[in-house]
């Protein structure tokens, strides 16, 4: 049996829609739930093997996609968030019920990534989401206890789903903070 990245992709990675609006994460409280709207489809979904990122059950991955934060609002029971780590640079907005990371901001506008809100698109009922185009951090899942002797095993299976793994991000986002590293510190013209 394949080993299992994160249920989403399990079954072959789906296809997001090129003019999907939108829509709505629930977290997993039966009561009271809290939802926050997205006006606006992901962009750079990936799964990710971090320590950090929320997870369902039994999940070797989270899945995780950003959106601009202009387009994200708390739009039901925002009192029971809470902050999980407010020293980390993107601070994650978890339910207190429920334990479900709503979403993840970052304060720091020295950030490369400040503007981006980090989300969980299986949250919602909706279909149409930017689906997910490789894997990040492979190597970290290790440091949540996944036996390093199947890590070969688990390379070719996001490889076998088009998510080619990288031990950090991909290298479109690693060029993307690198670029603003560097006219940060003026090697690179602004
Ligand atoms: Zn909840
Ligand atoms: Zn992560």
């Amino acid at each position: 049996m394949a080993v299992s990245i994160h249920p989403a992709v399990d079954g072959g990675v789906k296809k997001g829609s090129a003019n999907f609006a939108g829509g709505t994460l629930t977290c997993k409280c039966a009561a009271a739930p809290v939802t926050v709207t997205l006006s606006g489809n992901t962009a750079f979904n990936h799964v990710c093997g971090c320590s950090k990122c929320w997870k369902p059950g039994g999940a070797t991955f989270s899945q995780v996609a950003v959106i601009g934060r202009d387009k994200l609002s708390v739009s039901a029971n925002g009192n029971k968030l809470k902050i999980v780590d407010d020293k980390a640079p993107i601070q994650r907005h978890a339910c207190t019920g429920c334990g479900t990371h709503m979403y993840g901001r970052i304060e720091n506008k020295g950030h490369p990534l400040h503007g981006f809100d980090f989300v969980h698109t299986e949250l919602s009922k909706e279909s149409g989401w930017s689906e997910p185009e490789f894997a990040a951090f492979v190597s970290s899942i290790i440091e949540s206890g996944f036996p390093p002797a199947r890590m070969g095993e688990v390379r070719a299976r996001l490889k076998e789903l088009g998510l080619e793994p990288y031990d950090c991000l991909s290298p479109g986002i690693m060029d993307l903070i690198a670029t603003h590293t560097a006219k940060a510190k003026g090697t690179l013209a602004a």
